[in-house]
């Protein structure tokens, strides 16, 4: 899960990272008021997207595709300037290296604080899988072009680790400031800084922190001025307070539909539609899938706890995928009854309609009952009694199908 960069900031305040003052907008009377509060003659009008690169984006009219502005963030020096900015960015459309060419249309802005910039330099942490940590990267070449940075120069990366139970090392916070060449204040700001974006990655259950740019002021503070945080979606139950934090329109549909279900899916590029509960079990059936040659279509998880609901819907955003043209379901019975599965994918498939050819394996729990159900349905299902077996079957058939 993804949240706007002013959420981002309303937690690191509250996690004790300096940012700038800003006011959340959803009007350009709204962004007018924000300036009058904020008592700042410059401030940085700030479109609020889930996505990058906001700077450099241009904005389109929504209706007539034509250019409105170039860049999705732009310093104000005046109420006029705000006035002008706001009118243009909210409810238009905006493309950015990372929205894709359709763009996405902003209906939040974030004013802020003017700030005096001495550096630009980019911090990052997230989840090292291998070391069971969280990694820390940060450069002196912060700014808009990481990725550039990453490629042509990773020695200008730097990196520590911080222990997601033990936390953040004082030394290695403090060889970092001086890979930086931070001295002073700003030296003594960034220690405590990395200090509370560790603690506040483990509290929150964050998958990823960017702040790109942190930077050092004219006074030597180290403030962030950007922020994208993600969350680790499979702690959600520990943390109620996201829900409220989630923007709707920022996400596709079907995901937004996929969660409200307590499913799991990620949309993938190939053709085969993949039904499995557990992730584990969701990942292997991908592996098996290629293994026979096939592509998956997607990702999708229905869960321990599946309903005959949440699995008519999870059957129903694979059938509405045209790129689907085969379906594996594949579920360990456990919990799950594999004649209620069943039950649901005849359900679903009579009342969606389907076209393609479908490959059921079950196995575990009431699983003879569930091939039962499926042996005397009307629907044109084969069955498969391992996953090896399901999975070269409905490779099998797809290709056929061509
Ligand atoms: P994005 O990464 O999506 O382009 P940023 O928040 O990083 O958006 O903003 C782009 C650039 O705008 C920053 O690199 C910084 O130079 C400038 N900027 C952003 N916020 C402020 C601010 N409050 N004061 C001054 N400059 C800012
Ligand atoms: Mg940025």
């Amino acid at each position: 899960m993804n949240i706007h960069e002013y959420q981002g900031k309303i937690l690191f305040k509250e996690a004790g990272v300096k940012v700038q003052n800003g006011i959340h907008c959803k009007t350009v009377n709204d962004a007018l008021n924000a300036y009058d509060l904020l008592g700042s003659k410059v401030v940085a009008v700030k479109s609020q997207i889930h996505a990058g690169g906001r700077g450099k984006g241009t904005l389109y009219d929504i209706e007539t595709n034509e250019l409105v502005m170039e860049g999705g963030v732009k310093i104000a020096f005046s109420r006029e300037d705000v006035e002008e900015y706001a009118k243009n960015i909210i409810g238009r459309k905006l493309v950015t290296k990372q929205t894709g060419v359709n763009g996405k249309i902003v209906n939040n802005l974030y004013i802020e604080a003017g700030c005096s910039i001495e550096h630009e330099y980019y911090l990052a942490l997230l989840v090292d899988r291998e070391k069971k940590s969280i990694l820390i990267m940060a450069s002196t070449e912060g700014g808009m072009d990481i990725e550039e940075v990453a490629e042509k120069t990773p020695e200008a990366i730097h990196k520590i680790w911080a222990h997601p139970v033990d936390g953040l090392n004082e030394k290695d916070a403090l060889e970092m400031a001086d890979n930086l060449n931070l001295e002073g204040n700003s030296k003594q700001d960034l220690v405590s800084m990395l200090d509370s974006l560790s603690r506040m990655f483990v509290e929150k259950d964050c998958s990823m922190i960017e702040i790109n740019p942190l930077v050092r002021s004219d006074s030597g503070e180290m403030i962030a001025l950007d922020a994208k945080v993600s969350f680790d979606d499979n702690a959600s139950f520990r943390h109620p307070w996201r829900e409220e934090m989630r923007d709707h329109s920022e996400e596709e549909e079907v995901e937004t539909r996929a969660h409200d279900h307590g499913l799991s899916y990620v949309k993938l590029d190939g053709n085969i539609g993949c039904l499995v509960n557990g992730a584990g079990l969701a990942m292997a059936s991908m592996d098996v899938i290629k293994l026979y040659g096939g592509e998956p279509a997607n990702f999708l998880d229905i869960g321990g706890g599946a309903t005959r609901e949440s699995i008519t819907t999870a059957f129903g955003i694979i059938l509405e995928d045209d790129n689907v043209e085969g379906i594996l379901v594949n579920i360990f019975g456990g919990i799950i009854q594999c004649d209620m599965v069943a039950r649901s994918v005849i359900e679903a498939s009579n009342e969606l309609g389907l076209k393609v050819p479908l490959v059921v394996r079950f196995s575990g729990t009431n699983h003879v009952e569930g091939k039962e159900v499926l042996d005397n349905c009307d629907l044109d299902v084969h069955t498969a009694s391992t996953l090896a077996e399901g999975a070269e079957k409905i490779v099998n058939l797809t290709r056929s199908v061509e």
